[in-house]
């Protein structure tokens, strides 16, 4: 792991476009709103990549075409808020705590290594993440990290 001080919304910046082309491809609306103030924390850059890529990628590929997924920063008290929020089929209850196990998939042909990935990465910054879902509505992931005040 690299630490260093970073703005989290530049991080998240410059992977919107790959996020934008993946969310393109489904026919999925993507809104990037940055809190105005920069949001510091001690981080490695790459590993805040992988995470906000695994949360939107599992955002996009939740939801249909013509549906709608956002990734937003904001400041609380004392941490920085990031939120990924799809309009996406939503997460069964009976499978809400198992989402975070490594090889847990409901997909196909996934790894179920994506949200294990995250929790990791989340770990190593000291954060915390949770996860809201309404069935047939949609997924909250909301992540947060220590802010460098
Ligand atoms: P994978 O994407 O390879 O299945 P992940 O670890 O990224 O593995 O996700 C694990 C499981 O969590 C998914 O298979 C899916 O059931 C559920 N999941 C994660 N994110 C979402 C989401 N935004 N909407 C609905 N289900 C989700
Ligand atoms: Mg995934």
């Amino acid at each position: 792991v690299e630490i260093g001080l970073h703005n989290i919304n530049g991080i998240i910046e410059n992977i919107m476009p790959l996020i934008e082309a993946d969310a393109n491809k489904a026919g999925v609306h993507v809104d990037f709103r940055p809190a105005e103030q920069p949001l510091m924390v001690y981080a490695d850059d790459k590993e805040i990549r992988q995470l906000v890529l695994n949360l939107a990628r599992n955002a996009i590929e939740a939801t249909p075409s013509r549906g709608a997924m956002s990734v937003r920063t904001a400041l609380n008290e004392k941490a920085v808020c990031l939120t990924v929020t799809d309009t996406g089929e939503g997460i069964a209850p009976w499978n809400l705590e198992k989402i975070f196990d490594p090889f847990f998939t409901t997909k196909d042909a996934g790894t179920g290594l994506g949200l294990a990935i995250c929790k990791s990465i989340i770990d190593r910054h000291h954060g915390r993440i949770d996860v809201q879902s309404q069935r047939g509505r949609g997924t909250v992931f909301t992540v947060e990290l220590p802010v460098v005040a």
